[in-house]
């Protein structure tokens, strides 16, 4: 028996680590890790001894034995890898890095501002030093970030990693915040002058707009909007009206990556119920940027056996090459979809030119002239972000940024862990440094900021 990584990966590669023997790739430091959309493991050499499905915390791995039919994909894609990159060398790699170990006895304590994924990853490096203790400060009530609000619902192994950001704030040299705002209930200054060091791990803010005329009209929503709306976003409520005309109507998503494809699966889902989505892409097919494990999943939703099949149709001649993500995409070409079943349909160079609609969006005109009447328009086109000026992480001594952030929205959940770890070096180099010019000296003692606190947040 062998094991494969299936669905989404979040590339955090603890099971690279776990492995006993070495069948797992790319590693970290190995070319195409940091660009991998997933890792892959060498049927081959797996000794089945189960040990990566216990590290992995979003369950990506099953067991060959227990794939599912719309599965099998995965065994393909992982061959294919293997094909081109054998990693003859099977000696259990030691990726478990040294324990660094702090030179300045401390007592240190350091703030981090948003408890996302990378918010969390770096709290969790942190603490690997009993030196430090970690105050976490959220603006919401519960934390965890896009990790809870964006990624899908329908991605449940995925939204298992709640459970290792739970066991990360529940570490004792923890205390975590909710409910406060940093630059509303409490100033940056005032976290930089009772603080050895501040971690800025607030994410990338908002969708960014289609950037044509019409964009700005009700009906038109950001897919990142879309998602927290369906996992109860405190502050998306109010897009319940606007979604509710997708209902048995068509709905239109701009854009062509994993988030766009999110957006469609939770369309034409219960929650929203669309009839048809319509998923466009500026450029060709093969430029597309959705990764071949969501191509794979998407393709799955048409299997008769689920309770709510979905046909999925590519209306685009196929991307060249021979591969399994070639082979997916000439398949979804050739689909037939069954009258009355909702449908998402692929359509690439497509782009939109203006949204069309007096005081509500009615549907996108694309650069060619022709008209797609919609009930609801989608852009998933990424986010907003204006880059901060760093150094490995280091904005300043004493003042740090990870995460969205500091890189920008990209990479999975798992890319925060490797982005955390860069900036808490460059932070524990500062506190080996020691106060001076590399440190400023916090003004007063940290537990003071509960009682700054107090009065400010009413949660
Ligand atoms: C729609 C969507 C779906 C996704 N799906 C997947 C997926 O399936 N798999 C995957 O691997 N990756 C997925 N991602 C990517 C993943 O969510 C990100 O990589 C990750 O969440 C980025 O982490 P972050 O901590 O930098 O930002 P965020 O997750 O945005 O966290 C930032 C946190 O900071 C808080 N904050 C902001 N400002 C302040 C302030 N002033 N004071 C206090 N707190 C503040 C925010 O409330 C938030 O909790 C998805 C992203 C999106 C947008
Ligand atoms: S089952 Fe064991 S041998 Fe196989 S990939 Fe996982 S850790 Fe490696
Ligand atoms: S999510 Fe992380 S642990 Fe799980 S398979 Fe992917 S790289 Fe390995």
């Amino acid at each position: 028996m062998a094991y494969v990584v299936t669905q989404s990966c979040c590339s955090d590669a603890s099971c690279v680590v776990a492995c006993p023997v070495n069948c797992i790739h790319p590693a970290p430091g190995e070319p195409g890790f940091a660009e991998a959309e997933m890792v892959f493991i060498d049927a081959g050499t797996c000794v089945g001894c189960g040990a990566c499905v216990t590290a992995c915390p979003v369950g990506a791995i099953v067991p060959d034995t227990r794939l599912r039919e719309d599965q099998r994909p995965f065994v393909d894609l992982a061959a294919e890898y293997y094909d081109v990159f054998p990693h003859r060398d099977r000696t259990p790699v030691a990726l478990v890095p040294r324990q660094r170990r702090l030179r300045r006895p401390g007592p240190f304590r350091v703030a981090v501002v948003g408890a996302g994924p990378a918010g969390l990853y770096a709290a969790d490096e942190l603490l690997r030093h009993p030196e430090v203790e970690v105050e976490v400060f959220e603006r919401l009530d519960v934390p965890h970030g896009l990790a809870r609000f964006g990624v899908a619902a329908d991605h449940v192994e995925t939204r298992r990693v709640a459970r290792l950001f739970d066991q990360i704030t529940a570490q004792p040299g923890l205390r975590l915040h909710l409910g406060v705002e940093v630059g509303r209930d409490v100033t940056h200054e005032e976290l930089e002058t009772r603080f050895d060091a501040v971690v800025h791990a607030t994410g990338a803010p908002a969708d960014r707009r289609l950037g044509v005329p019409g964009d700005q009209l009700p009906g038109v929503l950001g897919a990142t909007a879309l998602a927290e709306w369906s996992n109860a976003h405190p502050a998306r409520r109010d897009l319940a009206l606007q979604v509710a005309p997708a209902a048995g109507g068509r709905a239109v998503v701009v854009g062509a990556g994993n988030v766009a494809l999110d957006a469609a699966r939770l369309l034409v889902g219960p929650l929203v119920g669309a009839r048809e989505v319509l998923v466009l892409g500026r450029r060709g097919v093969d430029a597309a940027a959705f990764t071949t494990p969501e191509l794979v999943g998407l393709a799955g939703l048409a299997d008769a056996s689920r309770p709510d099949p979905v046909d999925v149709v590519l209306e685009a001649g196929p991307a060249p090459g021979d591969g399994v993500r070639a082979r997916l995409l000439a398949e979804l070409a050739t689909r037939t979809p069954v009258p009355g079943r909702p449908r998402v349909v692929l359509r690439f160079d497509a782009p939109v030119a203006e949204v069309t609609g007096d005081d509500r969006a009615c549907g996108v005109r694309l650069v060619d002239g022709s008209l797609l009447e919609a009930d609801l328009v989608v852009g998933a086109i990424g986010q907003d972000w204006a880059p901060v000026v760093h150094d490995r992480g280091r904005v300043r001594p004493g003042v740090y940024v990870t995460g969205w952030a500091k890189r920008g929205p990209s990479g999975f959940l798992g890319t925060n862990k490797s982005c955390a770890q860069k900036t808490v070096a460059a932070l524990l180099d500062d506190l080996d440094a020691g106060p001076g010019p590399a440190l400023p000296v916090p003004a007063g003692p940290p537990r003071r900021v509960r009682a700054l606190l107090t009065g400010r947040s009413p949660r």
